[in-house]
């Protein structure tokens, strides 16, 4: 190495705030010395690096209970290394607040409640945002790759005149980050020259950080004056007894081949035997079988599952783009080839009508 490449080292060192590097070193030593200098260096600088980020998740929850996909985000940020904080906003949010505390990881968790964080409104919620990052400087900012996080964090991004990167699969070094692109059918690795880094999580493709364990300190911090150009009135959620879709363990899907909206009983008495939810394909959606929530694929939900059941449904690459992470995918159709059967692990060529009622009563 020479003394240039090596002030070149200590410059990049020294960027990230270390005061004083002593080297003991002779110049004129053996390459074999010399690679090993340059390899403690550089997992120095990575350590250095990593020791230095400091990350917000941006907590999506209901003032009750915490989203899912939050604890996803958090697992993603601890990868960046450094302090983790989360912010929770909303009108009423102690409960959330407690529950975060106890969260694996989290270093921080910062309470901001005002009745303007009525329903996570991203123009209320992105002032409160920018004033958390211009009080504590974080070096990376994300949520989950939800509707919360994909409607907030790219108005974060825009305010702080930093490009967005979204839905990341990966995280590879602080500033480079993996995503698909294609409906999935190709992966792009994104590296990131922003001062600030703000992106939106796939909850698939990290593990829940764990909810014990933890043990946050609490800060309020000061909300912005409301903005008051949109109004959060009402919302109305689906009632439903099966797990939410995209946590579910097991996913029973049905596609056109249900043939009508009564059909889909079918799918839920199995679902019911297997502690399942019910997902569609769009092609179901559309025809009206079903409502737009259950849609599985790349304009829909993105689902990883133990098992994935695919019930009437031909594998179009936008359907698969939802569900091919699956651990197990399970495939009944009565098209030897339809494309579904590519990618499932047990394929089923039979009529669904027959094939599911036999299903659900052997689980009986
Ligand atoms: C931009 C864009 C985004 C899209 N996003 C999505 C998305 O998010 N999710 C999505 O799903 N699609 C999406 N699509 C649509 C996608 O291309 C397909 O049209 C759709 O997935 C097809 O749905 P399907 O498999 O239910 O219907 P079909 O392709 O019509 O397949 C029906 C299947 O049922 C089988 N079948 C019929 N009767 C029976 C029976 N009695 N027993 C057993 N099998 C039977 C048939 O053999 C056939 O394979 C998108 C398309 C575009 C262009």
């Amino acid at each position: 190495m020479s003394l240039h490449n090596l002030h070149n080292l200590c410059y990049r060192i020294t960027q990230y705030k270390i005061c004083e590097v002593k080297f003991c070193c002779r110049f004129k030593a053996s390459p074999y010395f010399e690679h090993n200098l340059t390899s403690d260096l550089c997992s120095l600088q990575t350590s250095l690096i990593q020791r230095f980020q400091s990350t917000l998740v941006v907590a999506e929850h209901n003032n009750e209970k915490l989203t899912p996909i939050t604890l996803n985000a958090i697992t993603a940020a601890g990868k960046l290394g450094g302090e983790v904080s989360c912010l929770v906003a909303g009108t009423d949010c102690a409960k959330v607040a407690e529950e975060l505390s106890k969260v694996q990881g989290v270093k921080k968790v910062l309470v901001a409640q005002h009745d303007c964080y009525k329903g996570g409104l991203p123009e209320e919620l992105t002032p409160l945002v920018l004033a958390t990052q211009k009080q504590f400087n974080f070096t990376h900012i994300c949520a989950g790759a939800s509707a919360f996080g994909k409607n907030l964090l790219p108005r974060v991004a825009a305010k702080l005149d930093v490009a967005p990167i979204s839905d990341i699969i990966e995280i590879k070094t602080p500033d480079t980050f993996v995503r698909t692109i294609y409906a999935g059918n190709a992966v792009s690795t994104v590296k990131c020259n922003d001062p600030v880094k703000v992106f939106t999580v796939r909850g698939t493709s990290f593990e829940a950080a764990a909810t014990d364990g933890g043990s946050a300190a609490s800060e309020t911090v000061a909300t912005a004056p409301a903005v008051g150009v949109s109004e959060w009135l009402e919302q109305n959620l689906t009632k439903s007894d099966r797990p939410e879709l995209t946590s579910a363990k097991v996913v029973v899907s049905g596609g056109r081949g249900l043939k009508s909206g009564e059909n889909f009983k079918l799918l839920y008495d199995l679902a019911d035997k297997l502690n399942a939810a019910v997902g569609a394909s769009r092609a179901a959606v559309d025809a009206g079988y079903v409502p737009n929530d259950m849609q599985v694929g790349q304009t829909g939900k993105i689902v990883a599952p133990e098992l994935y059941i695919a019930v009437g449904i031909s594998g179009a690459i936008q359907h698969l783009a939802g569900m091919k992470d699956s651990k197990t995918i399970v495939a009944i159709n009565k098209d030897p080839e339809a494309p579904i059967f590519q990618v499932a692990d047990y394929g089923l060529v039979a009529d669904l009508f027959k094939a599911v009622p036999e299903m659900t009563e052997a689980l009986k």
